[in-house]
């Protein structure tokens, strides 16, 4: 017999964090494991940041605050979205537990929500705990895996009520042009009881041309989205927790306040001070990192394509690539064949000794997500590793 709820019975563990514990596994063995699967930026905080954290300390940030988050913070904020007011922000604790309170406070049981796919892992399961009905539709490499207006027009029943939309992309890099938003616009103006939650956490990090967009900025349907963003990305601050949703539509910021007041009060002070610190300092540090990122990205599209039959989208920002590697699907080494990309993850694990996120995990299972937030060393021999473990394949 099962204590459990039914809501938590359902829910899915994350694979990246199940993938995680085999890499330490087998590190505690000794065998150097080059990890790829990081969700996160590999540089530290910078330090004017953790200054603010330590003077917060320092000013005794030591209590409760404002449920929606210290007004401070949430200016900082509206001055980097000026389209949206203090009042229209709410702190939470990371982008994640925004997305979590938004779907929260808007799906009823039996609520569908449009997810296209390949898409970030906790969607779904958030979509569940609120009992809600996930309706995937599955994108393709012929549209950069975006979600396309014919699509979304298919997808949308009497029974829709919220549509989430991630760019740019975790796990596939793409990011929307405003075109492509405007015809996605084109359909939701037809459809005023649908809302929109635009995930823009990797807005910060976008290449060439790309530049951040939002659903948001259409006026016919502003009243309808919801942004996320957060720290974590932007700034090297995953740990410190701090993300926020910004809406117009006032009645859902009101929910989310009081969802939140109930279950967490109020994102750590501490931490809240070092996020303004970070939006109101100097953003050459984001600059930095970006510009690092789109060197390694360059470097780990070269090297893929060194190895034969491997095909991919060149990612348009995030810091990952998600090469399809269902050519090599059907082949053997030893007596095992692989023949989806969780056996894939598994033989490059063991084979390779490099530890990547299988794409069954974001529903895609012809590819394997390879993150690209690791040193130049590390990314030339996984992809050396990975080259040759891929030709030794039989069959
Ligand atoms: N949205 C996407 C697409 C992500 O990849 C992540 C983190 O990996 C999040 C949201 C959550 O970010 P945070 O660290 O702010 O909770």
């Amino acid at each position: 017999m099962s204590f459990l709820s039914k809501h938590i019975a359902y829910l899915a563990e994350s694979q990246s964090l199940a993938m995680a514990q085999r890499v330490e596994q087998l590190r505690r063995q000794g065998i150097d494991v080059i990890g790829m699967t990081l969700g996160e930026p590999d540089f530290n905080t910078p330090e004017h940041i953790k200054q603010a954290a330590q003077q917060a300390i320092a000013d005794n940030y030591s209590h409760y605050g404002p449920v929606k988050g210290l007004l401070s913070l949430r200016e900082a904020i509206s001055a980097h979205m000026p389209a949206y007011s203090a009042d229209e922000i709410i702190v939470s604790v990371g982008a994640k537990q925004a997305i979590c309170n938004a779907v929260l406070s808007l799906v009823d049981e039996g609520d569908e929500v449009v997810i296209p796919t390949p898409c970030w892992v906790s969607y779904s399961e958030m979509v569940k705990m609120a009992g809600g009905t996930n309706v995937f539709v599955r994108t393709s490499a012929d549209t950069d895996y975006k979600l396309t207006a014919e699509q979304l027009q298919a997808a949308i029943t009497n029974r829709t009520k919220l549509l989430i939309l991630c760019s740019p992309n975790n796990p596939t890099g793409s990011v929307y042009t405003q075109d492509e938003l405007t015809q996605l616009a084109e359909v939701l103006i037809q459809h005023p009881d649908i809302f929109i939650l635009s995930d823009e956490v990797y807005s910060a990090i976008c290449y060439g041309d790309y530049k951040p967009s939002t659903l948001a900025s259409f006026t016919e349907i502003q009243n309808q989205v919801a942004c996320i963003n957060g720290v974590s990305k932007a700034y090297a601050m995953t740990g410190y927790r701090i993300g926020w949703m910004a809406c117009h539509n006032r009645e859902i910021v009101k929910a989310c306040a009081i969802l939140q007041g109930q279950y967490l009060t109020c994102a750590c002070m501490v931490a809240q001070k070092a996020a303004e610190a970070a939006l109101t300092g100097s953003q050459d540090c984001v600059e930095q990192m970006r510009k690092t990122y789109e060197q390694r990205r360059a470097l780990i599209m070269s090297l893929m394509d060194e190895i034969p039959e491997i095909t991919y989208t060149v990612p348009q920002g995030a810091f990952y690539v998600f090469p399809d590697v269902s050519s090599y699907y059907g082949k053997r080494f030893g007596n095992k064949t692989i023949t989806t990309s969780d056996d894939m993850a598994e033989y490059l694990l063991d084979q390779a000794h490099v530890a990547c996120v299988a794409g069954s995990a974001y529903g895609e299972d012809r590819c394997i997500r390879l993150s690209y937030a690791t040193g130049e060393k590390n990314i030339i021999e996984a992809l050396k590793r990975i080259k040759k473990a891929l030709t030794q394949l039989k069959g």
